[in-house]
């Protein structure tokens, strides 16, 4: 099977495995796995910050991120499409109290100027908005890169007013690759941001939420809270120090890869995409002038050894990463050629 349903899919690498096997661990409730304290102590440095706490999936590190940046009963700014709202169970709502207050784009970048005039003041009639959230890359935009100066200046106009600015990086060092810089220059003025280590990647699982030491001390709490807090986790650590540090210089293969495949795409009669666009991994195109159906395509698809599954409506996701190979991605290209225009 060629894969491309998303990046999560990846399998930890044979060192991974062997850092696992071998790592030290202890019980991590007590702050006592060395493993996992040393992959925490990386990350802050990594992205330039005082602290970082590890959680079993990203959208616990949201959670968290959102939780500790926010009350009850305030509002939270995001774009349309982000993933804690699409994809979370309304986990704003059920565990912060807060209401999503979204903004429509088209390529999934939000600017200050879009966010100020959605902004709630303070005051006897409305709840106050007190975060803005931004994803980089844009997963349901097909991967788009945020430019740095567009972050700084929400950020720098956010905390102006008081308010906090959590980045939701799940794929941040995609962007990072993108752009040819740190990941520490792209967070430098977030309050918080979650990174993915099992996506791109390739750790088997693990996110991890960073920012100042007195806000991420809130956040282990809080992970707790949420039945986060867990015992031997070094074994985990171990492939995510590997994923941290030696994985994020593969990515630009991946990238490489979904631009062939952004441009084989463009060549299917019916097929929309732009191809300017896909600037990392993820390639999304619109098959509605093919007058066929998404899931009807996907299964025939999968059939064929090709799994490539539906976004909604005729939109359609492919993800590359790197247990697909570039023979992979042009073969997984020519199948669906095929199948689309027969
Ligand atoms: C995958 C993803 C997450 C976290 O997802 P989990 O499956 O909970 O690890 C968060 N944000 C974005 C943009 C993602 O793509």
């Amino acid at each position: 099977m060629i894969d491309l349903r998303s990046d999560t899919v990846t399998k930890p690498t044979e060192a991974m495995r062997r850092a696992m096997a071998n790592a030290e661990v202890g019980d991590d409730v007590y702050g006592e796995d060395p493993t996992m304290n040393r992959l925490e102590a990386r990350a802050a440095e990594v992205f330039g910050k005082e602290a970082a706490v590890w959680t079993p999936t990203g959208s616990m590190a949201n959670t968290l991120g959102l939780k500790v940046n926010t009350n009850h009963g305030e509002e939270i700014i995001c774009e349309a499409r982000a993933h804690i709202q699409d994809w979370e169970f309304s986990m704003a709502g059920w565990f912060c109290g807060c209401l999503l207050r979204t903004i429509e784009t088209d390529d999934g970048i939000l600017t200050w100027d879009k966010i100020e005039a959605k902004l709630r003041p303070d005051g006897p009639h409305c709840a106050p908005t007190t975060l803005v959230e931004l994803e980089n890359t844009h997963n349901m935009h097909g991967g788009t890169v945020y430019p740095v100066s567009t972050i700084g200046r929400i950020c720098d106009e956010a905390h102006d007013r008081g308010l906090k600015v959590h980045l939701d990086g799940a794929r941040i060092f995609n962007a990072a690759t993108a752009l040819d810089v740190p990941v520490a220059e792209i967070v430098e003025k977030v309050d918080t941001v979650n990174v993915c280590l099992s996506k791109g990647l390739g750790a088997p699982a693990g996110s991890l939420l960073i920012g100042n030491a007195n806000t991420i001390t809130r956040a282990r709490k809080m992970r707790k809270r949420l039945g986060g807090g867990m015992r031997q986790v070094g074994i985990l650590a171990a492939a995510g120090l590997i994923a941290l540090d030696e994985m994020p210089a593969l990515l630009s293969a991946d990238h490489a890869n979904a631009r062939l495949i952004a441009e084989r795409v463009a060549e299917i009669p019916g097929v929309s995409i732009d191809v300017d666009k896909v600037m990392t991994n993820i390639v999304i195109f619109d098959i509605a002038r093919t007058g066929k159906d998404a899931t009807a395509v996907s299964a025939e698809l999968k059939r064929r050894g090709v799994i490539i599954n539906g976004v909604g409506g005729t939109r359609m996701r492919a993800v590359t990463h790197y247990d697909v190979s570039r023979a992979d991605c042009e073969e997984a290209c020519a199948i669906l050629s095929d199948v689309l225009s027969n």
